[in-house]
Parts: C-alpha cells; structure tokens; sequence
C-alpha cells in the first residue's frame, strides 16, 4: 500500500494512535456496508465472513430492522427502567415465546447477561436449593469464552484474558470440555449451575461429543442443577436452528443471549428462564439503566419475528452444507480439520503452512474479511443473508490462499 492516493493507511494509522491496543485489526478501514458485503474508505469490497461475531446474523443494515430501528428513533429511545414504556411488553412476550420460557430479563452486552445468569443462579442455590450462603459453586468448562468482567475472566482458561486482573472471583469448577464423567464428578451439593457454550465459538468452532449435551441436561435435573447455556454466540439462527441445543434436543434452565440479539444495530442481551428461577429477583436486586430500552427492545422485537419465520435458520442448515462441503475439500490441501455447524465453521490451518492470522490478512487482499480465534485456527461466520455463489467465492479464495 505505497499508493498515497489511499486513505486506507492513513486512517489505520489514525485509529491505532488513539486508542489501547487491546485489539489487533486488519487493517481495513470500513465506511458502509449492506447484506454480506463491506465497503471500506478505498472503495474496495469485502465479504463479510465474521458478521461481527455473530451480531450481525441477518446481515448489514437488514431493511425491517433499519426501518424498526428508524421508526422508534422518531418516537421514543429511552425511559430507563424506572418507567414501563410501549415496546417492552411486545418484546419479552415474543423472546420468551421463542425461547419457550415464561419470562425475559434484558440487558445490553453478553457479559451482563452472563453476569445476570451467574447472580440468579446463585440466589436461587440460597432460595429454592438450599445451600448455605456463600456456598455457591458453578461448575463451568476449560476453553469456554463467557465475556470480559473480572468475575467472568475469574474462570476463563485463556492466560490472556485472565493474567494480571486478579483478584479472581470465587466460586467455579473448570471441567475438561466434552468430558460428562468430569462434569458430573465436580457437581456437589453446593452446585447451582452448570455453565457452558453448547458450542465453544471463540476456542474455534467447538462441537462437543454427541450426547454430551443431553447427559449435561440430565444430570442437571437429577442433581438439582441449573443447565445454563451461553448462546450468544451460537443462539439465534447461527446454526441452523433457534438454538445450538436445538440440535441435540435439549432445553436448558436458562438461554442467555446477546449478539444477533441487537440486529448488529444497538447492543441487546437477554436471559429467559422460567418463573421458578427467574422469580427468585425482586426490586431493587438487580438491573440496568440502559436494558430493555425503546430503542433496543424495538430492533429486537424484529428480530425475534425474523426468527419466527425460520427462514434464517433453514437457510444456514441448508447453505451451511455447502459450506462444508466447500471446507471439507480443502482438508488435506492446507486445512488439517474442519468443524462446521450451520454457517459456523472452525478452521485449522496447517500451522507449518501460516498462522491464522496470516491466512486471514491474505484472505483480506483477496476481499474476505474472516478473522483467527488463535493459533492457526479460524472462525468462519458469514451473515445468514449470504448467498450459495458468495458462499463459493470464499471458499475459492481460501483455496488460493492455502495453496500459496
Ligand atoms: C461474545 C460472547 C460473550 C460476551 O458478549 P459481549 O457482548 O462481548 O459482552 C459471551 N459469551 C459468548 C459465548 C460470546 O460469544
């Protein structure tokens, strides 16, 4: 890039000056974007395969949640908590409908909602279980990505998200991932919850042993646990169901959502349960001046009827299967494995060929944008928009890529 006509190099240059350094970008400098495309300050088009970490499943700028989002702009954006405004009901009764659960609580990030799972979890060991206060324990998986809050990093497995930010909280288990007789060894009598992605995405795409899940649930309910799933990442349509759990039959305590949640538009996280667990918080116990607002519950109400029609979870099983077909051919050709659920694929670059994050800087120049979790593994999440010919042309250029 000696081109001085771009401002692709100047604007990189400008955001690295003004902010931590606590991400690592490529470095593409976006300025609009519509469907799976976007655009950056160059005029150069890329094919959107993060969607923003999943929070942007039903595309850039989706046209009924832009004209939700536009409408409520116009008439009301926030009345905090202390007052009950016109969108709220609609939308807690349309996610608790979706989740199958009676009741919503929402806030705003993933890691409040996961914060919240771990506080209700934990009044409702003391209020319905029994146990002796300050007993709780949550027994929760190695590689799991819950959020960044310093009780959230306190169980994280990951050194860089956790070293240095002590003291931790007290109160977890870490279990081998995928391991039911390590999961049901560390649940004791002071167990409130299980806590666990049904698919771990940031470790890359995850998929546990078929089985694991339903033997998770069960032995949940025999235990008098909570089976809380972290489906913020994997929920919402992802892949190729509703739900993650979905796939496997199984129905846990509590969903805790976030990401496509918001429509890639405002920030929205949700926990659904049912009364007998949700019901444990009173006034005052807990909140957020920002969840549950016009503007949020507006966008998300149009999400869960996007997602009440099932068409974007048939198109990511049916699309997701030509995406695997597409990766699966590249195994052996610079791919070692690939893991692919829906529109969600985990790749793992040949580490003596390029580190992901090589891979994905030259996918980049070729106008893929993708992004590496870490290590020589990648995290494929195109929009549920995308199409079959978008889907070949990634898959194509990843071939190039691999092979040099
Ligand atoms: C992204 C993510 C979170 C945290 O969400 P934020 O909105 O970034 O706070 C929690 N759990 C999982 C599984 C995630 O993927």
């Amino acid at each position: 890039m000696v081109d001085d006509k771009l401002r692709t190099p100047g604007a990189v240059r400008d955001a690295e000056r003004w902010t931590a350094h606590n991400y690592h970008p490529l470095p593409v400098v976006i300025s609009s974007a519509e469907g799976a495309w976007l655009t950056d300050v160059d005029g150069r088009r890329y094919l959107d395969f993060l969607a923003g970490y999943s929070a942007l499943n039903f595309g850039h700028r989706h046209p009924q949640l832009i004209a939700a989002a536009h409408a409520q702009l116009d008439r009301l954006t926030l009345t905090s908590r202390a007052f009950i405004h016109d969108q709220f009901a609609d939308f807690c009764r349309e996610l608790a409908e979706l989740c199958g659960k009676d009741l919503v609580l929402p806030m705003n990030t993933g890691a409040e909602a996961v914060e919240t799972g771990i506080k209700v979890a934990r009044k409702w060991g003391y209020q319905v279980k029994g146990v002796p206060a300050g007993q709780a324990n949550i027994v929760v998986a190695e590689g799991n990505f819950h959020g960044r809050t310093t009780t959230i990093v306190s169980f994280s497995t990951d050194e860089d998200a956790r070293a240095d930010f002590g003291p931790y909280t007290p109160g977890f288990t870490v279990v081998p991932y995928g391991d039911l007789a390590a999961l049901t060894a560390a649940i004791d009598e002071n167990t409130v919850a299980v806590l666990l992605e049904p698919i771990q995405g940031e470790q890359g795409v995850v998929v546990p042993p078929e089985g694991y899940l339903p033997g998770v649930r069960q032995v949940c309910t025999e235990r008098d646990v909570l089976f809380i799933a972290d489906e913020i990442q994997s929920g919402l349509g992802r892949t190729g169901a509703t739900f993650a759990c979905d796939h496997e039959g199984v129905v846990p305590d509590m969903y805790l959502l976030g990401k496509a949640l918001g429509g890639g538009i405002v920030p929205v996280s949700a926990v659904a349960a049912n009364a007998d667990v949700l019901g444990v918080l009173k006034p005052g116990q807990h909140g957020s001046t920002f969840g549950g607002n016009p503007l949020a519950c507006a966008v998300a109400t149009e999400v869960v009827r996007l997602l009440a029609t099932g068409e974007f979870q048939r198109r990511s099983a049916e699309l997701g299967e030509r995406l695997r077909a597409g990766l699966e051919g590249l195994v052996g050709k610079g791919l070692v494995e690939v893991r692919v659920r829906g529109l969600w694929a985990g790749l793992d670059i040949d580490p003596a060929l390029m580190s992901g994050r090589e891979a994905c800087e030259r996918l980049a120049a070729r106008g893929v944008l993708a992004k590496d979790t870490h290590g020589s593994t990648i995290r494929l999440a195109p929009p549920l928009v995308i199409t079959e010919e978008e889907i070949d042309l990634a898959v194509t250029q990843l071939a190039e890529v691999l092979a040099g």
